[in-house]
């Protein structure tokens, strides 16, 4: 077999800051369970002291959760934890405020002003997901804080907490706030600087030419190349050789995907056209992986279009992949492109099938040429029994649907042998070859 050419793995630049990133969120989940844990008992043994039993219930309910909040931090659970911590602590506030920090003509209510804290928490925690979760949030937290700014004087309730202790209350109150809000500013700046260093170096990169497609040769039963995968590359001079793990979720996070996929697209079907003036090459497929973010593009089938048009290559060589997260967005949108992508002439494979929820429906009623099987499921068949039968009866659906399936991961002999006596007829691994830059794959395809 041929040398490996994609041996030079990247440091993971952004995977490092990635992982700090989770790192420091971690950290804070932490914090702020433990805030909540010391405020929850100490006060709960300072009201049961006073005989104030309910204040002391909620005190007590508050270090509950600051526990379960730890608990799912470091269960890796940072988004549960964030939910629990963030909705928890508006739950518990808003009864802390209406209930017990009554204002009185003698001493104000204080305990709402956290709720400002938590806005900002939430704006930050959310940043990446939904507006209308990012901003609902917050205008909920922030109209909620205003309710209990303007509330009227009124007498307080037989439990609520006694003037004299509310009194001492508002300092600590105001200082604890003060204070959390100047930390949370700080790490959220920390974190937004990052994630703009992290995006400009992806742009600079994109501007001077560092981005590169390696070709991975895909094979039929006899082992011939019959095309290949485009696989994308950073080769970065103080990074080394960066591998999409390590940085395509930045890419995805910073919407950078969207100008780099597209430069994907004209750089395969670039690629496409140069092989179209080789003999060798002429009659080979060229596979390049769309992600969820690009397809949802109002124009990505007029990309497609345009990167067809211009290269003046046959649509039909061209295949995208696609997972099947494309459909969970806006399902008649993803289906719509891709009926429009499949009357282009273009292919359309499902990527990693299995591997995710993919539902036998998407295959049957979607204009999928291909299916490529999950190196999940190729990597085991030789010894274990229950995962060949997946791929013997994956193979099956292939044939019934009528549509081409290509096993994934291919690294020995015998998974090749057994999966030919399953029927599979095209395979990709690193047993016929790894990623390579495109003068060594041109090189192994005129090669004798
Ligand atoms: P994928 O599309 O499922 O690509 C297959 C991945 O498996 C590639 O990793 C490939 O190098 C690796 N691979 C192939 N054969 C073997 C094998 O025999 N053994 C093992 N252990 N691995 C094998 P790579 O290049 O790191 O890409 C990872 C993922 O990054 C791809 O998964 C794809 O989802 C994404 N990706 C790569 N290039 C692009 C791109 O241009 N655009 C988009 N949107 N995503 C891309
Ligand atoms: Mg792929
Ligand atoms: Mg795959």
């Amino acid at each position: 077999m041929d040398a490996p050419v994609d041996n030079a793995h990247g440091v993971g630049w952004s995977g490092m800051m990635e992982r700090r990133r989770r790192r420091r969120v971690f950290h804070l989940l932490l914090a702020i369970g433990l805030v909540m844990l010391s405020l929850g008992l100490g006060w709960g043994a300072f009201f049961a002291w006073r005989g104030a039993w309910t204040v002391a219930a909620v005190e007590l309910a508050i270090a509950a959760l600051g526990v379960a909040v730890m608990v799912m931090a470091r269960l890796r659970r940072p988004r549960a934890a964030s939910w629990l911590a963030l909705v928890g602590m508006a739950v518990l506030l808003c009864f802390f405020s209406a209930f017990l920090d009554v204002s009185t003509d003698a001493v104000p209510r204080t305990s709402h002003v956290f709720l400002l804290v938590l806005a900002l928490c939430a704006h930050h925690v959310f940043r990446d997901t939904h507006a209308w979760l990012r901003y609902g949030v917050v205008v909920v937290l922030l109209v909620a804080f205003a309710v209990f700014a303007a509330a009227p004087v009124r007498a307080p309730y037989p439990f609520a907490i006694a003037d004299d202790v509310r009194r001492v209350g508002i300092w600590v109150n105001l200082a604890t706030a003060v204070a959390s809000f100047l930390i949370v500013l700080r790490l959220a700046e920390t974190d937004i600087a990052e994630h703009r260093a992290l995006h400009r170096a992806l742009r600079d990169a994109l501007s001077h030419r560092r981005f590169e497609l390696f070709y991975q040769p895909q094979v039929d039963a006899q082992g011939h190349v019959v095309g290949a995968e485009a696989l994308l590359r950073w080769r970065d001079a103080r990074r080394g050789l960066v591998r999409p793990a390590d940085f395509m979720q930045a890419a995805e996070d910073t919407g950078f995907i969207l100008p780099l996929g597209q430069w994907v697209l004209q750089e395969a079907c670039r690629q496409l056209a140069d092989w179209r003036a080789d003999p060798a090459l002429r009659h080979l497929r060229l596979s390049v992986n769309v992600s969820a973010l690009q397809l949802r593009q109002p124009d990505f089938v007029q990309q497609a279009e345009e990167a067809v048009a211009r290269s003046g290559v046959d649509a039909g060589l061209l295949t995208l992949e696609l997972t099947e997260s494309v459909l969970v967005h806006d399902m008649d949108d993803a289906v719509g492109k891709m009926r429009a992508l499949h009357a282009m002439g273009v292919r359309l494979s499902l990527d990693d099938f299995g591997a995710g929820y993919a539902s036998l429906s998407y295959l049957r009623e979607l204009p999928f040429a291909e299916m490529k099987i999950d190196r999940a499921f190729t990597r085991g068949i030789v010894r274990d029994a229950h995962a060949a039968t997946i791929t013997r009866n994956l193979l099956q659906l292939g044939r019934d649907l009528g549509i081409d399936v290509i096993a994934e991961g291919i690294e020995q002999d015998d998974q090749f042998a057994l999966l030919g006596e399953q029927g599979c007829r095209l395979f990709q691994g690193y047993l016929f070859g790894r990623p390579m830059e495109a003068a060594a794959f041109r090189q192994r395809m005129r090669a004798p």
